[in-house]
């Protein structure tokens, strides 16, 4: 904080948090869908430092979906933060004295904890017994309506697999452990659990939703990916038109496929780039280098501009794996250089791309080979930089993640919307 002045506070401890976990009392955990609080939901990925049987009490009562932070000796904007388990982190959460939920690290009380509610529509199921939370679970404080629509990912092994994901390891853990955990996700499930949200989201917080899952390279259900995914947007904007901005996270794919995403009704597409630099584009990513390749994947991530219009293409890159061991770079600088070019190639094209904060998930090859993840000084310097080549070009927060600036942002699993400038939320171009 006393290098990096002009980072906010909250966001260098929110990034700390992301990308090390942090450990939880007993008493900070949930009853699941029994009780008050809301329950992680493991919407994609485990996005946590142990696999599930290692996690203790964590296993059986699940942690919250996120918590936010106030307060403390830094005296803390409203910050919301994913959780992420890591038993052996020096942040925990557990109840003082007093019996006020508080963050420490290394038992130093730093920030006041406030647990996400349960929400009305968690609490009632689908005509067939399915729970809300499985089937549209919510997170970034009840913002954004997460489907994961096919929970596997086609690209599949150590050759294709991208090396720092787990969506195919997570899927396996979860069915193990006789958890509800649906592989293809029907449509009227996915209609039906919207219905609940609409219902008793009497407030409206849920402002959009974002269709995503792994990358089809054959067939899922005899469709193709842009028709899988492009399927159930049809669906949702028939029966809820223009309620909530609707996202897909999937391949860069050609054109014609990217229209047909725009025709069913998306308004914001992610044709994430993950890595810029492109020797460790080749080896994190082997599944889209062999079926698309970096330079395709680039090239249509530009033409899928001239369909969404530069705004609305918001490529996701994975902030930290640039520094994974034992290819990525050693020194802040040179991955903070390579990032930074990534930023300037699509920001001088009107793109903004986004970042996820890297968790190094025990299951990838690339959490195996760091556990640590990337260093805080990457992370915080990498806000910095973001912000900058943002203000270069011209360019503010991009359309779909709620307000920006320290105290307002709910987009809780990187800090760069809590980093950025506080200003009104600015419409998609489609509304
Ligand atoms: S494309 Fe890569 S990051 Fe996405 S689900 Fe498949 S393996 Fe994971």
């Amino acid at each position: 904080m006393g290098r990096f002045p002009h980072v906010p506070k909250e966001a260098v401890i929110k990034e700390d948090l992301l990308r090390g976990g942090l450990a939880f009392d007993d008493s900070a955990l949930t009853d699941n869908e029994d009780g008050d609080v809301k329950p992680k939901s493991y919407f994609i990925f485990s996005f946590d430092h142990r696999t599930l049987p290692e996690l203790g009490s964590a296993a059986l009562r699940r942690p919250p979906e996120e918590i936010v932070l106030t307060g403390g000796p830094y005296e803390l904007r409203r910050t919301v933060v994913s959780v992420r388990v890591n038993p052996g982190s020096p942040y925990r959460v557990k109840t003082d004295d007093d019996g006020r939920m508080r963050l420490y690290l290394d038992d130093r009380p730093i920030a006041d904890v406030g647990l996400p509610p349960m929400p009305d529509y968690y609490r009632h199921t689908l005509p067939n017994g399915k729970s809300v939370m499985e089937v549209a679970p919510t997170i970034q404080w009840g913002y954004l309506i997460y489907l994961t629509a096919y929970r596997l990912c086609q690209y599949f092994g150590a050759t294709e697999e991208c090396q720092y994901c787990d969506i195919n390891h997570n899927y396996r853990q979860h069915k193990a452990a006789g958890r509800p955990y649906t592989a293809v996700k029907p449509t009227d499930e996915i209609l039906e659990a919207l219905a609940i949200i609409d219902k008793y989201d009497t407030a409206r917080t849920s402002k959009a939703y974002t269709l995503t899952g792994g990358s089809i390279t054959r067939k899922v259900d005899g469709l193709a990916e842009a028709d899988f995914y492009g399927r159930y947007a049809q669906a949702i904007e028939e029966r809820f038109p223009g309620r909530w901005i609707g996202k897909v996270v999937a391949q860069a794919l050609p054109r014609a496929d990217v229209q047909r995403f725009k025709d069913y009704g998306i308004q914001i597409y992610h044709p994430n780039y993950e890595v810029w630099d492109k020797k460790l584009f080749e080896l994190h990513c082997p599944g889209k280098e062999r079926y698309v390749g970096r330079e395709e994947w680039h090239r249509r991530i530009l033409d899928s501009a001239e369909v969404f219009g530069p705004r609305n293409v918001i490529p996701n890159f994975v902030a930290g794996i640039e520094m994974a061991a034992p290819h990525g770079f050693t020194s802040v600088d040179e991955a903070i250089d390579s990032t930074a070019e990534g930023l300037q190639y699509f920001m001088s094209r009107g793109i903004t791309p986004r970042f996820t904060t890297w968790c190094p998930e025990p299951t990838t090859p690339l959490g195996k080979s760091n556990p640590q993840g990337a260093p805080l000084e990457y992370h915080v310097r990498l806000l910095q930089t973001y912000r900058a080549v943002m203000e270069a070009n011209g360019l503010t927060s991009p359309p779909g993640y709620g307000p920006p600036g320290p105290g307002n942002a709910v987009f809780s699993v990187s800090s760069f919307m809590d980093s950025l400038p506080a200003e009104p939320e600015k419409a998609t171009s489609a509304g």
